[in-house]
């Protein structure tokens, strides 16, 4: 049976990503068939709402034809060509043009890759070049955050503010230095408000940038709102306060948008949501809803002239990689955009934003809901062992786990990251969508906390 053997095959052949390995080939996979819109399918005939859009990533469903015509009509036309010395075509002409003009007005290059980690490595090196040719190879140190995820490269991967991602793998191997997560429930002291909460990582921000020497600091990078270290919205003010002090000591800003683009905050962009301009803006995921791996950095000409004008004393920007502005990719990511603008999505993920971050507001008063929270279409309820301390559940991801899997039996998928349970829907959700995600949210909940009482 075709179930079975794809099973089979899988717990015999994969190292699956992100995967307890052991755990994996005793439970099998949940092989996946079909989409239909908000849902998946799997093998048993099974629908689930995928409530994580896959990977924070498929904005349009899991079923539009449009994207599948539009893939096809490239690949009877040009189905690959590169863009290295000179070489074009025109998908990633166009869509870089409708990049530059959905992109804040200062960004107006493109470079692409085909992952959110090739875009981030590409940030970086993009810099030091820059920085080279200006004569300041000193200047190299980025500033991220704790529980930041730009990424699981070598480079990027030294970005990203997860210790399990950094132990067993000797990172970060490039020079980063972490700030503090400006997540207020977890991280403010006791008694802070947000305001004091917001000026004291302020403070940790600069007094970084004066201790380790404003000429080693390259760039601040940072997801507008964090995605895969948790969904943690930034106080009122904290991107601001960043922004200037780029300016002050003249940082760059890379806003990394790979979850946050394309209306996933209930504005275009994060950076916009949370009201600053970055010099570099990093998208990949809703760029082509997944359907085609691709990312694309798009920078300001001020950087591009550095680069355009050393091109001789340094040797050209050698950088690219074979499938940068991959001509199907590029073709699926204009129709992508094309139905996000026509249909509205933006807008629609806007209001039915609104509608889920009330719902799942409605689960805060729960005895296991420690935090509600989000900001248009991307969400987390974090579970905790004791409301009134924070305290969270021991062994940590446990009872998260448990919400994971009840959330499978009742026919959504959600994805726990620890003991916070993410939400971000397609943008095409209805109400009923919405309405149904956040009662079995519920459901998945109290089973979770019959199972820890039992
Ligand atoms: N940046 C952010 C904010 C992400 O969420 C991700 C992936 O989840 C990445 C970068 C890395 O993208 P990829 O998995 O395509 O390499």
């Amino acid at each position: 049976e075709l179930s079975n053997s794809v099973a089979h095959a899988d717990i015999t052949t994969i190292l699956h990503p992100y995967t307890d390995a052991r755990m994996h080939e005793q439970k099998g996979p949940l092989v996946i068939e079909k989409g239909d819109g908000v849902h998946v399918i799997d093998q048993s005939g099974k629908r689930y709402i995928e409530a994580m859009s896959g990977l924070w990533s498929v904005a349009v469903g899991f079923s539009q034809t449009r994207l599948r015509d539009a893939a096809a009509a490239q690949m009877e036309k040009l189905p690959y060509y590169h863009t290295f010395a000179s070489k074009s075509h025109e998908p990633s002409v166009r869509l870089a043009e409708k990049l530059v003009e959905m992109t804040p007005e200062n960004l107006t290059r493109v470079f692409y890759t085909s992952s959110g980690s090739e875009a981030n490595d590409t940030v970086i090196k993009l810099v030091w070049y820059m920085n080279n040719a200006l004569g300041r190879p000193q200047k190299k140190k980025f500033l991220a955050r704790n529980k930041a995820y730009h990424g699981i490269t070598i480079a990027s991967g030294s970005l990203t503010g997860l210790p399990g991602n950094h132990r067993d793998f000797d990172l970060p191997a490039i020079p980063v230095v972490h700030l503090t997560c400006p997540h207020l429930y977890r991280f403010g002291q006791e008694g802070e408000t947000e305001a004091q909460f917001c000026a004291r990582l302020l403070k940790e921000a600069e007094d970084t940038i004066l201790a380790e020497g404003p000429e080693t600091i390259a760039a601040f990078i940072g997801e507008p709102v964090m995605g895969a270290g948790g969904v943690m919205v930034p106080p009122e003010g904290y991107w601001q306060g960043i922004e200037a002090l780029c300016r002050k000591y003249d940082i760059l800003l890379v806003s990394d948008e790979v979850i946050n683009g394309f209306g996933r905050t209930g504005a275009r962009w994060g950076c916009e949501k949370m009201g600053f301009t970055p010099d570099i803006l990093v998208t990949s995921k809703q760029l082509t809803s997944s359907y085609m791996p691709l990312a694309a950095i798009v920078f300001s000409e001020d950087i591009y002239n550095v680069i355009a004008d050393n091109t001789h004393k340094l040797g050209g920007f050698g950088h690219g990689f074979t499938a940068s502005g991959h001509p199907v990719a590029c073709a699926v990511g204009l129709e992508n955009l094309a139905i996000i603008e026509e249909q509205g999505l933006m807008e629609n993920a806007a209001k039915m934003g609104e509608r889920l971050q009330a719902g799942l507001a409605k689960l805060a008063d729960h005895p296991l809901v420690g935090e509600v929270r989000g900001t248009g279409l991307i969400a987390a309820v974090e579970l905790v062992a004791d409301k009134a301390t924070k305290r969270p559940f021991d062994p940590v991801g446990k009872v998260g786990g448990k919400v994971f899997e009840y959330g499978h039996e009742e026919g959504v998928i959600f994805r726990n990251l620890g003991d916070s349970i993410a939400v971000c829907p397609p943008l095409i959700v209805t109400e009923h969508d919405v309405d149904e995600i956040v009662r079995l949210m519920g459901i998945a909940i109290d089973r979770a906390a019959d199972w820890a009482r039992a």
